[in-house]
């Protein structure tokens, strides 16, 4: 039994102070500080999404550097965490130019669809989906990144100095990793997700499967080809400039179709099924809750449970055996730590360290539902429940979800007529 211990939030906490003191014990590298790029909470999700231009998204997005070039909106933190909800987002860019906001609304279907991805197949998403290489499986190893490459040298100090990386270049590192060096994708993407301030079982593990090719059976190649495009300077500067260990294409060799987890092609279709996916459409559950518990899925003031009960104290817990697991890294908790430091302007906030099931065992809670395995889990340990519904942009159904474009026609997903494929 662990002792959990308890934090009351002020507003005027300093967040990096909080998590040396009483998190340093569940992150990879305690001396490291917050992100440069991201301030966690609400205001600054709130300023990010108000600077963010969508014209020239189309042609930029996979921009890699200088900076300047880039077209991403940097966003994914946010929307990650709850701070910004895909709707909100979604209607934002509704003055755009078509191209740009159709381009840029087709991610967000992205987004949503890794969500009802993982909602339905949990954590089989860390097995291959539907295929595998020619040689049937990947080594598990833990080796680094080359370091004598300025791309991939650049591309891990981007990610663990600052928490992000565009698209452009996760899938090189994902490309690398196993398409090229023949490794297991499960330790990198447990190495992105360790730092990577969006970093999300979702969005991450349908990422690597979709580049490695498990989950289309074509992977994506990486070569020098994508950094003169992309980066162009990069290669410039590079010391193998003349021996470029990717000059030329990798050979991906053929993949095997493999059946994957039955139920990514149609859940049973009675409504329980469905509910214990996708959660309650209205609010379900009874009892007079005394706290608001919030998760990292929904951590901002338009959470349907903070803004249903707007007088109760709010409590988040830290899950200290999952967090010792996990080892991420000072700037996501920091992340975390901050969003909690900003609703503490205007909320009572409690954080507790310790382990969820025990924290909550046997309390009466408003929350939201939330589509990961893990909520399910621990929200079974309390007394008594009001549960919210999630969020979401399109509404699961039982139908497929084995592609984007399969699942994009099942859910009749507003997708962009031209970008239906990818
Ligand atoms: C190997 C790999 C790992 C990834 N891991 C994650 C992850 O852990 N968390 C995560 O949110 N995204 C992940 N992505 C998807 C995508 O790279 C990021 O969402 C995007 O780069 C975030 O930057 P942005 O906000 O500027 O995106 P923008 O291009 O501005 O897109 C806007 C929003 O759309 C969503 N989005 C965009 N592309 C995708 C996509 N391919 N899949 C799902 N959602 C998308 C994100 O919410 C993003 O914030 C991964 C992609 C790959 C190839």
């Amino acid at each position: 039994v662990t002792v959990a211990r308890q934090l009351t939030l002020r507003h005027d906490d300093d967040a990096v102070e909080i998590v040396r003191r009483h998190l340093g014990h569940l992150v990879c590298d305690p001396a490291a500080a917050a992100s440069p790029l991201f301030p966690g909470g609400q205001t600054a999700a709130d300023q990010a999404l108000s600077g963010f231009r969508v014209g020239g998204y189309a042609r930029r997005r996979s921009n890699v550097w200088p900076d300047e070039a880039r077209g991403a909106s940097r966003l994914s933190p946010y929307i990650r965490h709850g701070l910004l909800q895909l709707g909100r987002v979604w209607d934002a860019v509704g003055d755009g130019p078509a191209a740009d906001v159709g381009k840029f609304r087709d991610e967000l279907l992205w987004q949503e669809y890794a969500r009802h991805l993982y909602a339905r197949v949990g954590s089989r998403t860390a097995q291959p989906l539907r295929s595998l290489p020619a040689t049937g499986s990947w080594t598990y190893s833990q080796e680094p990144l080359p370091t004598d490459m300025a791309c991939l040298d650049h591309v891990a100090t981007e990610l663990t100095e600052t928490g992000w990386l565009v698209n452009q270049t996760r899938m090189w590192v994902a490309s690398q990793w196993t398409v090229r060096s023949g490794h297991d994708w499960r330790a990198g993407e447990d190495w992105m997700f360790r730092h990577l301030l969006d970093g999300s079982r979702a969005a991450n593990r349908l990422g690597w499967q979709w580049t490695i090719g498990a989950g289309t059976g074509q992977p994506y190649g990486f070569s020098r080809w994508q950094v003169e495009r992309r980066a162009p300077s990069w290669c410039a500067s590079c010391a193998l400039a003349a021996a470029c260990p990717i000059e030329a294409w990798p050979t991906t060799g053929s993949a095997v179709t493999i059946d994957g987890p039955a139920e990514i092609r149609h859940l049973p279709s009675d409504a329980e099924a469905l509910e214990r996916v996708a959660g309650p459409t209205s609010p379900a559950g009874d009892g007079q809750p005394d706290a608001v518990w919030i998760t990292a899925e929904s951590l901002g003031d338009a959470d349907p449970a903070l803004a249903a009960w707007p007088d109760l104290p709010v409590i988040f817990v830290f899950d200290e055996p999952l967090l010792e697991r996990l080892q991420l890294s000072t700037k996501r908790l920091v992340f975390l730590t901050e969003c909690l430091v900003d609703l503490a302007v205007r909320r009572n906030v409690t954080a507790v360290i310790g382990d969820p099931a025990e924290v909550l065992s046997g309390r009466s809670l408003a929350t939201t539902f939330a589509p990961v395995p893990g909520w399910r889990r621990v929200s079974a340990a309390a007394a008594q429940l009001r549960i919210h519904p999630w969020p979401w942009l399109v509404q699961p159904t039982t139908g497929t979800v084995a592609s984007f474009s399969a699942w994009a026609r099942a859910t009749r997903a507003p997708v962009a007529p031209r970008n239906a494929k990818r």
